[in-house]
């Protein structure tokens, strides 16, 4: 019997018979620790029927493990040539329990692959750069899926779980927290990846939260949602407003941004107000809740 791919010397075999090279660009870390691959599907608690999304699925070290328990995994990978390689190791499940999209992540529609696939989960080492705006995308687009188990770069969780006032308390810390909330799982040493990449990992679990709750807390109750995820994409620019000068007051903020809150300052000063805040109030300072009351009074 062959060793895991998540091996180290299996690894190194792959990337040398493939001679592929690495690029760091790509977030091409692979992992080479079999436990944590085994941590990860135990954590996100696969049963056969689950129908789990892995995105950048590498050479197949997660996948590997993650269909030992589930009977259906759809990967995207963007690189060629990895590509290449997870299809020869694969060669007998593909088309059966593996798809394999290769593309871009960032430019798929989450909303029709979920529905085309079923796909209930999403189990993946995510690949550094795109975690970010790739996590926001998915949790706007695929209402289907509802949880996410996901390793990402330390400080993206940390952003995630801020309260406010942290020093990590930012605009993508109260979208994140608006589309779904985070338990934080465990840590992911950098020497579990090969190459080591700069930074340690965090390993999520993500619960996406009810999308009509949500809209309806957003655009109130008397609201007319022509499209749903216009209503969030037009809460998040607001929301980027609000934080658009950390420094500066959230009125300052504001009033920089666009021309629309100029004559709005007497308003937002008396909304400050009923939230027990006064004009000085920095956007860092306010939790997910007082933006959606600031939103629905000031824009709607
Ligand atoms: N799942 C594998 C593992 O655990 O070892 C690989 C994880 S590695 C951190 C991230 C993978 O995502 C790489 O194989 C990389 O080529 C791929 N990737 C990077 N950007 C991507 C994108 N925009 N769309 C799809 N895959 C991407």
């Amino acid at each position: 019997m062959s060793a895991y791919i998540s091996s180290p010397i299996r690894t190194d075999s792959i990337i040398r018979k493939y001679k592929i090279g690495l690029k760091k660009g790509l977030g091409q870390n692979f992992l080479v620790d079999t436990n944590i691959a085994k941590k990860i599907a135990s954590k996100a608690n696969i049963s056969s029927e689950d129908i789990i999304l892995e995105i950048g699925s590498g050479i197949g070290s997660l996948t590997e493990v993650l269909l030992s328990l589930s009977n259906k995994i759809i990967c995207i990978e963007i690189d060629r040539l990895i590509a290449k390689a997870f299809k020869d190791i694969f060669t007998e499940r593909l088309g059966e329990e593996i798809e394999l999209i290769e593309g871009d992540a960032l430019k798929l529609d989450y909303c029709k692959l979920s529905e085309e696939y079923k796909i209930n989960k999403i189990v993946s080492n995510l690949p550094y750069k795109i975690a970010a705006p790739l996590l926001i995308k998915i949790l706007i687009e695929a209402a289907g899926i509802d949880r996410l188990f996901v390793t990402i770069q330390k400080d993206i969780a940390d952003r995630v779980i801020a309260s406010p006032g942290d020093k990590n308390y930012s605009s993508y810390t109260v979208k994140s927290n608006f589309l779904a909330s985070y338990n934080v799982c465990f840590q992911v040493s950098r020497n579990c990846f090969r190459p080591k990449p700069f930074v340690d990992s965090t390993f999520v679990e993500i619960i996406r939260k009810d999308s009509s709750v949500l809209l309806k807390e957003l655009i109130g109750i008397q609201g007319e949602i022509e499209n749903e995820n216009k209503a969030v994409i037009n809460f998040f620019k607001f929301i980027d407003d609000c934080f658009s000068n950390r420094r500066k007051k959230i009125i300052n903020s504001l009033a920089g941004s666009s021309k629309k809150y100029l004559d709005k300052k007497v308003l937002i000063i008396k909304l400050l107000n009923e939230i027990n805040k006064d004009e000085n109030v920095r956007a860092e300072e306010l939790k997910l809740e007082d933006f959606i009351f600031l939103y629905k009074n000031i824009i709607n």
